[in-house]
């Protein structure tokens, strides 16, 4: 008997699931499900993160509880429009067969006149992201008054993308005597916020939250200098050439020039960001599922509607601004019972980052090293030489061999042998301008003026009223421009503006690597400071003139009308 039947689901979304292969419920659909249906109605936490199944948690609940009425009674809010939509297919197909259930999603970046008509017909359940929906409910295009359920999902991630006044805006529409269920795979401040105000005596179930440490994951991390960072990630990739993983850097610019690097360098690499189209953003994760590469590069919102089970790595090229974002990313191995790593590149100075993470998020992290060119290559001859041992001879290779064997009649065994390795190692090879050993220690470099050379001075338009710290700062600079920390040298942080010295042998160039970067919808500008330095500000007037600082604390409208929270992108 199929284990769904027993947690109380009508038959006929019970044989939905038996044709969608779901033949076990999930520990989070097992926990939920009887809950959410026995004990309705009533306020839920889910503890959960994505790939635990609990779109289904909620979905299947939803749809057996919602009536044969035309009125919305459902509605459903997700961070992003991809995991808007994974939800919206996944709910239609729990529910077909059902005429009295319609599920529409609807999200920005998409033709609004279509979803309106869309959500003409009776429409139970409504998918969204928060600023398309308030666009909608403005121009009267939905309405929340019969709402009965309300699920947030990730909601550690809208809040993290500045969704709260979209959340609060939507929830003021529904009915006081609605429910709300809500999910989350961590627990922030901001989170409890929301439980306070919105739930009374909510059901809790939590599983497999980093909290409680899903063993499938391996959280390991790296200390090397922030310029060897990929030379790093390939040495891994070179080790293991079935790896498929995610690369997370923090900036779209970032991602695609990562992405063009190995691209260029021959490794399978394509940048997944929001400057992409739709389609574009299709067609890379059409190509990453059907295996043409291996490996995605991607910024942590593109990365959300990634719904791709069986990665075996999940790289940190750079660690997120909100450390609880490492859950999401590291949650993306380690699915469905298989183990994944979840391997961190820190530089020598972010060591206390990892005991942060520890700290914050209870997992415990092991050290380790970056192979050397000739571990390396031994090791990866190792794992061919056992892959030729273990290939199924072809049919075919008898005639083809009669054919060519005449070519290797001068050599002997040995030679062949020696020629075919040196095949192998070509690619190992090329690029190979790295240096042989990439591992740093822990700790800070020597004292930036002894080092002899100039500074220049450079103004940038990020201050402290962007929620940064002078570290932060720092860090996020040499992100952006590969130049490693040790060269910058003293900062000053204002309100609304920094001055930072630059080592003036790494400077070149260095403005230009802030085109298109942007805090909060706003761009970024890293400029010589022709003045001297503070508190003159020539570089900010320039900047006020064309009235950004008056948009500064407003925050900047998306495409999809929704707010992007500084520092994300
Ligand atoms: P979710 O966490 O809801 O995004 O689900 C992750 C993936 O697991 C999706 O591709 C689901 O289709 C799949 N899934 C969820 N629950 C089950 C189940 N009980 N049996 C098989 N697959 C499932």
């Amino acid at each position: 008997m199929n284990k769904f039947s027993q947690l109380g689901l009508s038959q006929i979304i019970v044989d939905n699931l038996e044709k969608m292969g779901f033949e076990t419920p999930t520990p989070v659909q097992e926990q939920s499900i009887p809950l959410l249906l026995n004990q309705n109605p009533t306020d839920f936490i889910g503890l959960a993160q994505t790939g635990t199944g609990k779109t289904a948690a909620f979905g299947l609940p939803l749809i057996d509880l919602v009536e044969d009425d035309a009125r919305t009674q459902a509605l459903v809010m997700a961070p992003t429009r991809e995991l808007g939509q994974q939800i919206a297919k996944q709910l239609d197909e729990f529910a077909r067969g059902i005429k009295s259930v319609n599920i529409e999603v609807v999200y920005g970046g998409a033709a609004i006149v279509n979803q309106i008509k869309a959500l003409k017909k009776p429409t139970q359940i409504i998918v969204a992201t928060p600023g398309r929906l308030k666009d909608l409910i403005k121009r009267k295009a939905v309405k929340l008054d019969h709402v009965q359920y309300v699920v947030l999902d990730e909601a550690d991630e809208m809040l993290n993308m500045g969704f709260k006044e979209e959340i609060d805006e939507i929830l003021s529409y529904t009915n006081e005597d609605r429910v709300t269920w809500l999910f989350s795979a961590t627990m922030p401040k901001e989170v409890r916020k929301i439980v306070s105000k919105y739930m009374n005596n909510p059901l809790e179930v939590a599983v497999n939250t980093v909290q409680q440490g899903n063993t499938d994951i391996t959280h390991q991390y790296v200390i090397t200098k922030t310029n060897n960072k990929l030379a790093a990630i390939r040495r891994f990739m070179d080790l293991q050439p079935e790896m498929r993983a995610v690369m997370f850097c923090r900036t779209k610019w970032q991602t695609q020039e990562i992405a063009d690097e190995l691209g260029q360098l021959g490794y399978g690499a394509e940048a997944i960001h929001g400057d992409l189209s739709q389609s574009q953003r299709d067609a890379v994760m059409n190509r990453f599922k059907t295996r043409s590469m291996q490996l995605l590069v991607a910024t942590d919102v593109a990365a959300r509607g990634i719904d791709v089970n069986d990665l075996t790595h999940v790289f940190n090229h750079t660690l997120p601004d909100q450390l609880e974002s490492y859950t999401h990313r590291s949650g993306r191995t380690g699915r469905a019972g298989k183990k994944g790593i979840s391997m961190v590149f820190i530089n020598p100075r972010e060591g206390r980052k990892i005991q942060e993470l520890e700290k914050k998020l209870k997992v415990s992290f092991e050290r380790v090293e970056v192979p050397s060119m000739s571990e390396l290559k031994t090791k990866r001859i190792h794992n061919w030489a056992n892959i030729i041992v273990n290939t199924k001879v072809d049919e075919q290779s008898d005639d083809i061999l009669k054919d060519v064997a005449h070519h290797f009649d001068a050599l002997s065994k040995e030679d062949l042998l020696k020629r075919l390795i040196t095949t192998q190692l070509d690619h190992l090879t090329s690029g190979g301008k790295d240096e042989d050993n990439l591992n740093e220690t822990h700790g800070g470099s020597p004292d930036k003026r002894s080092r002899g050379g100039g500074f220049n001075r450079y103004f940038v338009n990020v201050g402290s009223v962007d929620g940064l710290t002078k570290a932060d700062l720092i860090h996020y600079l040499s992100d952006i421009t590969n130049v490693d920390r040790k060269f910058f040298g003293d900062i000053t942080m204002q309100k609304t503006r920094s001055y930072v010295d630059v080592d003036s042998t790494k400077d070149k160039g260095i403005s230009m690597k802030f085109e298109g970067i942007e805090i909060d919808g706003r761009e970024i500008r890293m400029n010589k400071d022709d003045q001297g330095g503070p508190p003159s500000g020539g570089g900010f007037d320039k900047f006020k003139k064309k009235g950004r600082s008056k948009d500064r604390k407003r925050p900047d409208k998306r495409r999809d009308g929704r707010r992007s929270s500084s520092r994300r992108r």
